[in-house]
Order: structure tokens, then C-alpha cells, then sequence
């Protein structure tokens, strides 16, 4: 079919009557199928069940000696920094593993900042007009995080290189009340983008205005590749450190789409000033995290390859439900000039662009269908995409048939909507 809009008058009441039979049809299968959320399906979590009994009770004293189920170790098992520092690409004496969420420790790194003040000053961030800028489309929790703090956020585009650092640079030059970035640099929650060099080395570089500027690196996809191995990203941290500017970066990961989303192990990985001052919070906090989990995870999975070998297994359960979107995207819209959606290399997500002011009526239209897509305006500050045409698709969690099925109505609704 030509592009939707080149259509006479005519043809498109043709094309709305054939889609309007089309939804009929999916009302009458009484659908019940779920796109909302990018968890793992329970094939992938089952190549992890050897986690449930890799620690048993003649087997939970860490390599150093440490009886995984007491108290103590704030910073945690040696064994276990040794492997995610090579995760994360850092030294051991640069990272911290904590519980089973790096949103739970974005969280609390964040309400240390403006509570404490940072490793930098003791000027907490609350009290004054605070602004945190934030690439768009990008991940709701994030923004969920500067909402509960009164953090005004900022949009600046996600772009394939990652956010659109001339406007970055232009906000964070002159405005010291903006302190903070939040970048999920690596197949982007939904874009799948991954941050060039480039985008890297002027993250690193660039002239700030606030001392304590910070940058929530949420390496969330480390790992996650759909083909053979994950996308380069250059090391921030060492870019930062070159550039003179080693406080600047907070980087946070966990093996939560590695592993078990409710019982992996998470990590922020940092310059040792910041991590010193991360450890002096966890002193306050806590008198040791879950260790018989990490020790669960380190023997479980040896070393960086055991984890590489680990995603490639995942990677053959989800490659085959992404070719299926695109497969019905292409088919569905493809060349009808109403929609654009990104083709990631890995991650959990897709990123899918309908014509302007359609994004609420297309989620809202296939919930009637039965199919729960991510709501509409999610993937942007205050839920507000100012040109209402962002839908963030998540492949992982249906099976491959309701997935199939999900995605013809999602690209049956996005047709019908552009043309009413
Ligand atoms: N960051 C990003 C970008 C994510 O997409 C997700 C999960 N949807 C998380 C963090 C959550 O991570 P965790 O389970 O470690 O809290």
C-alpha cells in the first residue's frame, strides 16, 4: 500500500472499513495479553534454576572465609566485586554490590545527594530550585525518582548516539542548579540505543557549572545482546578520570535480566571518593546485605564468560520474539508513512513513534482489544509526551504466539487511529 496519506478520500474509507472488521474480529477472541513491562519469560528464568541450589548448607563460606548467612561485609563478598567489577568495568576497590535492585540504589544514592550533600560538597541538593536532565524517550522509574523529590526534569533527545549532547552541554554550562543526568547508555529503555564514544568522551569533558553535577549511568543492558556480543560503550568512569573529572559519574548495574529480576544482585561501581562516601550511608543503613545471594551468583556463574555463554543461551529465547515484531511491523505499516520504530541490537525493549497525537488513542484502543501495552506518555517526564506519539513495546515476557497476536493488534490500532 502507498503511504496512508497520499490515499484519495475514498480508498482511505475502504482502508478504515477493512481495519474496522479487523477489531471486531480481535474483540470476538476476547483477548488477554500483556506488553506493559519488560520482564524476562519464565524460559529464560528457567536457565537460571541452578542459582536455587548452587549455595546449599555444606556450602556457603565465601573463597575468604565469610559465613554467607550472618551479618557483616557491608560492601560486599569479595569474590562477588571481583567478578561485577569486571562486569562494570572497574577495579574491586570501585564497586559496591547490594541488594537485588540498582533502582532501589539509584534511589538512595539520590536521597543521600539531597539529604547529605555529595562527596564533592556538603551542600545536600534540596531546598533550592533543582533541575536533573533526562533523555527522552527514556525509563519511567527514573523519572519516577525526580518526581518524588521535587527535581524538575528536563528533556533532551535521545538520539542514536545517545542524548543530544549539544543541548546538553548548552543546559549544564551556565545553569548550576541543574545537578544531574539520568542515561541508561547502553540498548536504552525503549530506544536500544547505544551511547557512541563520542557521546561518552563529552560526557566526561564537558564544562559544568554545578561542582556536583552528576551522571545516574544506569548500565541496566550490560550484557543483554540479542546477536553474538554486547555493543562496545566506552568506560565513563575512565573518561571522567582522564578528563580530571572522576566524581562526576555513578554507575549502576544488576544481573536482574540476568539472572532472577527478584533475586539478582545489584552494584553501583564508582571513583573511590564516591564510593567511600556511598559506604559511609551504608554504615547508617544497613549491617550487611543478602551475601549467601552473591555467593549464589559466583559460583553459579565463575567468571565474565560464564555470564557472556549465560545471555547467549537468553539471547536465543528472545531474538526469535523481536524478528516477530519487526516482521509484523514491516508488514503491517511499512511504507504507509505512519510509523517509525527502533531495530535494537539487544536490551528489552522497542521504541515505536505513531503520527502526532495518536499515542493515547492507539494504547487506549488495543486495552479495549484486550492487549495492555506500557501506557502512553510513560516513557516521559510527568508522563507528558509533548507530541503524544510515544509507545514503548516490551517483546520479552508473552510467548511467542501472544506476542505475534498482540503485535497485529497493536499495528491494526496504530492504522485505524491515524486515519480517524
Ligand atoms: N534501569 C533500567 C533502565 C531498567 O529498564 C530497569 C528494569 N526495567 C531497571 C533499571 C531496574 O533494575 P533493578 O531490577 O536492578 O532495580
Amino acid at each position: 500500500m502507498p503511504e496512508i496519506h497520499a490515499l484519495s478520500d475514498n480508498e482511505k474509507q475502504q482502508v478504515r472499513d477493512e481495519l474496522a472488521k479487523r477489531i471486531a474480529g480481535f474483540r470476538d477472541e476476547g483477548l488477554k495479553l500483556d506488553m506493559t513491562r519488560g520482564k524476562p519469560g519464565p524460559d529464560q528464568l528457567d536457565l537460571c534454576n541452578g542459582l536455587l541450589t548452587s549455595v546449599n548448607a555444606r556450602n556457603f563460606t565465601s573463597r575468604d572465609g565469610v559465613d554467607s548467612r550472618n551479618y557483616g561485609v557491608l560492601d560486599g563478598l569479595a569474590q562477588a566485586k571481583e567478578l561485577f567489577a569486571q562486569y562494570m568495568g572497574v577495579i574491586p576497590e570501585e564497586i559496591i554490590i547490594g541488594g537485588n535492585s540498582s533502582l532501589n540504589m539509584m534511589f538512595d544514592t539520590f536521597a543521600q545527594l539531597m539529604t547529605r550533600g555529595s562527596s564533592t560538597r556538603n551542600t545536600p541538593w534540596q531546598g533550592r530550585k533543582r533541575k536533573f536532565i533526562c533523555a527522552v524517550p527514556g525509563y519511567d522509574r527514573h523519572f519516577t525518582i525526580c518526581e518524588h523529590f521535587g527535581i524538575e526534569m528536563l528533556n533532551v533527545d535521545m538520539t542514536p548516539d545517545g542524548p543530544d549532547m549539544d543541548a546538553v552541554e548548552k543546559l549544564v554550562k551556565h545553569d548550576a542548579n541543574i545537578v544531574g543526568i539520568w542515561c541508561v547508555p547502553r540498548y536504552s529503555n525503549p530506544t536500544g540505543y547505544t551511547c557512541s564514544a563520542r557521546t561518552v568522551e563529552r560526557l566526561a569533558s564537558m564544562p559544568v557549572k554545578c561542582p556536583d553535577f552528576r551522571i545516574f549511568w544506569d548500565d541496566a543492558y550490560a550484557v543483554h545482546f540479542l546477536g553474538e556480543q554486547p555493543d562496545e560503550l566506552a568506560n565513563l568512569l575512565a573518561a571522567c578520570k582522564k578528563a580530571g573529572n572522576a566524581e562526576r559519574v555513578l554507575m549502576f548495574g544488576s544481573t536482574s535480566k540476568v539472572s532472577f529480576p527478584g533475586a539478582g544482585i545489584a552494584m553501583v561501581a564508582a571513583a573511590s571518593k564516591n564510593i567511600a562516601w556511598l559506604n559511609e550511608r551504608l554504615f547508617a543503613q544497613t549491617i550487611g546485605p543478602d551475601k549467601i545471594n552473591m555467593l549464589r551468583h559466583v559460583i553459579f556463574f565463575k567468571d565474565m564468560e560464564g555470564i557472556l555463554h549465560h545471555m547467549k543461551r537468553q539471547a536465543r529465547l528472545l531474538a526469535p520474539k523481536f524478528q516477530a515484531l519487526y516482521s509484523i511491523l514491516s508488514a503491517e505499516l511499512g511504507g504507509k508513512g505512519i510509523a517509525e520504530w527502533t531495530s535494537p541490537r539487544g536490551g528489552y525493549f522497542i521504541s515505536l513513534n505513531t503520527p502526532d497525537n495518536c499515542a493515547r488513542k492507539v494504547v487506549a484502543l488495543a486495552a479495549e482489544l484486550g492487549v495492555k501495552l506500557t501506557p502512553a506518555g510513560a516513557t516521559f517526564p510527568y508522563h507528558k509526551d509533548p507530541r503524544d506519539r510515544n509507545i514503548r513495546i516490551a517483546p520479552t515476557f508473552p510467548e511467542l504466539n501472544d506476542l505475534k497476536k498482540a503485535a497485529e493488534v497493536l499495528a491494526v490500532c496504530v492504522q485505524y487511529v491515524s486515519l480517524t
